[in-house]
């Protein structure tokens, strides 16, 4: 007897074994067919790994599977290969990588192949004639489809009024049959291009030339400042790929956001370019994952789950502003899909490439290391000149709506000069909290140890870390007063006084309360691009990959808002944030200027950064986290629990710290930090700690990971606690 061994997307780090369907040869299945089974009390897909001869549980106790779904695996053997590698890495359970690797309707069991639509058309030589009077429905179905000689699917007949029922007594009397409408694939000519390349100059034809040179794997990091033409260089490596018959994957932290990158692409490619967003339906999204398996999409863009889509020739990943900590997951599967990449290219044999402007500390440590190969654009590309930065030191100044008195008059300037302005704050809503005048009482969130958001439009407060809303009190909780006034700027508030202080301007907010709506983003967009002067205030949603060719004053209204953060990257996200924002300055031929508020104009990080650049930042930073043993100079791990009840989280955490401690046999050289009290503790009614384990040896680090998970999950107190692991955590709270 054979036996199944199959990964069930569950909590649980195992296999589980079946007995084979009835009628069915388990020696011809190949590992990654997926296999409907029952499962408690609910029937899953899960993915074949083997099939072997022996079970450790006895087969009266074992329980038949329902059907196998596949004849050949939906993933290709290198995907297969990925995604086990990744649940190994990230200590995530294989059943549930596996899963998540498929598009959702794999997931869910439907069959691996495009959505056929069946149509209904009228037979050859049907005849009106041929059904009696007393038919009138029928007859009026029978008209339909005569009209509708391409064929016409059930949904569209029963729009039309139409009886569907009877279309079988209609087939049965020869005049009406089904058929299957396959969707068209593009059929493309052989001229790759719409439009001719842009002439490359030095430095980006050395970048491009050492992407394309050898075949085989390599990884290189591909840093270039804003604006010095990093996209025409993934354009035109991408292009020798294609032209060798291969495929590119592109993947982007949020497409939503960049437009302008994706139509660019389309706009150089006469072939399949294929976009995998949030706005897909499910089906959509199969069929665009099928196409990239099959090799008939070219060129497919997505963000973070992207990494898993098949590719027929693979040529060339590109993972575009890598530095963007949205490429990694922040719950269930924690995987980096930068990281991934640099593992499938190795795994496809194909070079990789991390392109941005400000390389996060770690892969810059890959590139000091050897691992990585250093590409460097330094030079703007076409006429743009780099920005000019000044810090606006505000310690005397009184802030108006988040705005200084000398900040005002240079955006009244640049407005004057008929150019655009863009003005960055960090903070959506109209101001951070609401506090009582007379007792200093705080509209704080009950569920979290968090300030509720004051909002506007509506009016309500709201907890940005939870998502509570509730009506704005009209007296103050704690002491009755009625004088209750917000505190601090928002981009709301910021974005009234701003039209205020130049009501004959535009002004435009961009923040997530505003690009809500389908399009919403590319209708700004357009209204920036007409040209006219305005004034754009908005969130991180600003900073990210857009081109503004007539913005020619960057505010950045909070500057220094990251630097004292408890978590040790809080300079480097400040450091990448400034500079992506200021890279919207100046781009074409109007030179940039970068306003600064801060209440640290002398702050060294602040002052090397703007004044020598972001390359002399991040090597001074790089330098501090190897003398403090900090990552990436080690490696990191961190262990997060959360319960109900204060304490317990921390609890759990000390209890497994404890035990794992005394073990003589633990893996040499695993420090252990905590566990601590989350920096917030309480999140959505729920109490958060975290324990967090340091390595030089990656090894070491991953034997360690292993016992803790095999000792949580034997815990009985683990019930009572949410846990999980985050290997390489890229945020630590
Ligand atoms: P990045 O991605 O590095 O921010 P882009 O590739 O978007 O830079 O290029 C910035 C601008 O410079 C774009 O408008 C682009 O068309 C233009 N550009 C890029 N390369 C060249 C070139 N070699 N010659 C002229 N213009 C260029
Ligand atoms: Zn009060
Ligand atoms: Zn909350």
């Amino acid at each position: 007897m054979s036996y199944l061994q199959l990964a069930i997307p569950s909590p649980l780090r195992r296999l589980f074994d079946y007995r084979p369907p009835r009628e069915c040869s388990p020696e011809q299945l190949s590992p990654g067919v997926r296999v409907k089974v029952p499962f408690g009390r609910r029937e899953v897909t899960g993915i074949l790994i083997n099939v072997t001869q022996h079970s450790e549980v006895p087969p009266d106790k074992l329980k038949p599977a329902i059907a196998v779904l596949d004849t050949t695996p939906p993933m290709p053997e290198s995907i297969l290969k990925l995604a086990r590698w990744a649940a190994n890495y990230y200590q995530h359970p294989l059943g549930d990588a596996l899963s998540q690797a498929l598009p959702v309707l794999l997931r869910k069991g439907d069959p691996c192949e495009y959505a056929h639509q069946h149509l209904w058309r009228s037979t050859p030589d049907a005849d009106i004639a041929q059904l009696g009077k007393t038919a009138a429905r029928q007859r009026e179905l029978l008209l339909l489809l005569l009209e509708h000689p391409n064929g016409i699917s059930e949904d569209a007949i029963r729009a039309e009024g139409g009886q569907t029922p009877l279309l079988k007594k209609l087939a049965d009397k020869g005049l009406a049959e089904s058929f299957i409408h396959n969707t068209d694939h593009h059929q493309h000519n052989d001229q790759p291009l719409h439009e001719a390349p842009l002439t490359l100059n030095t430095e980006q034809q050395l970048a491009v030339n050492a992407i394309t040179a050898t075949p085989g794997f390599k990884s290189f990091l591909l840093q270039g400042v804003t604006g010095s033409g990093k996209t025409e260089v993934y354009l035109q490596a991408i292009e020798h790929f294609i032209r060798q018959g291969k495929q590119a994957l592109i993947l982007v932290p949020e497409i939503g956001l960049t437009p302008q990158t994706v139509a660019r692409f389309k706009a150089r490619f006469n072939l399949p370019v294929v976009v995998l967003h949030s706005n897909l339906t499910d089906r959509q999204r199969l069929d665009t994952w099928l196409q990239a398996r099959e090799g008939t999409a070219r060129i497919i863009i997505g963000t973070r789950s992207a990494i898993f889509t098949p590719l027929k020739n693979p040529g060339v990943i590109f993972i575009d502003e890598e530095h963007d900590t949205s490429f990694k997951q922040q719950d269930g599967f924690r995987y980096n899909a930068r990281d991934l990449a640099v593992m499938r290219a190795n795994f496809e044999q194909i070079p990789v490439v991390l392109g941005t402007a400000t390389p996060a500390i770690e892969s810059l440590y890959n590139a000091q290391q050897g691992r990585y190969h250093w590409l460097k654009l330094n030079q703007r590309a076409g006429n743009a000149r780099a920005p000019e930065f000044e810090l606006l030191d505000i310690r005397q100044q009184p802030l108006q709506d988040g705005l200084s008195a000398p900040l005002v008059a240079q955006i009244k300037h640049h407005l004057q000069q008929g150019t655009q302005v863009l003005i960055f704050l960090n903070r959506r809503g109209f101001a951070p909290t609401l506090m009582c005048h007379d007792c200093g009482w705080l509209a704080d969130c009950k569920r979290c140890d968090a300030h509720m958001t004051l909002h506007r439009k509506p009016f309500h407060l709201h907890c940005h870390h939870c998502d509570s809303q509730r009506p704005v009190p009209i007296k103050c909780d704690s002491c009755g007063s009625t004088e209750l006034k917000p505190v601090g700027a928002g981009t709301e508030r910021t974005e009234e006084a701003l039209q205020k202080l130049f009501p004959s301007i535009p002004v435009i907010r961009v923040d997530r309360d505003t690009t809500q709506r389908k399009n919403a983003m590319q209708q700004i967009m357009d209204r920036v691009h007409q040209g006219l002067p305005c004034i754009l205030i908005g969130t991180q949603m600003l900073a990210k990959g857009h081109h503004f060719p007539k913005v020619t004053l960057v505010a950045i209204l909070n500057a220094d808002s990251g630097l004292f953060s408890a978590d040790f990257r809080g300079m480097e996200r400040t450091a990448q944030l400034i500079l992506q924002v200021a890279g919207r300055a100046g781009r074409a031929d109007h030179p940039g200027k970068v306003v600064m508020q801060t209440h640290h104009a002398d702050h060294p990080t602040i002052t090397s950064l703007v004044t020598e650049g972001y390359q002399a930042f991040a090597e001074q930073e790089l330098g501090q986290r190897i003398a403090a043993h900090l990552p990436p100079s080690i490696h990191c791990a961190m262990l997060r629990a959360e319960a109900s009840h204060p304490g317990a989280a921390e609890r759990f955490l000390g209890t497994l710290r404890n035990r794992l401690e005394s073990d003589i046999l633990q893996p040499q050289g695993v420090q252990w930090l905590g566990p601590l009290p989350s920096p917030m503790e309480k999140r959505a009614g729920l109490f958060r700690a975290q324990l967090v384990l340091q390595c030089r040896d990656r090894k070491n680090l991953h034997q360690q990971l292993h016992n803790i998970i095999r000792e949580a999950e034997g815990d009985p107190d683990a019930r009572k606690v949410r846990w999980s692991v985050d290997v390489d955590p890229v945020d630590m709270f």
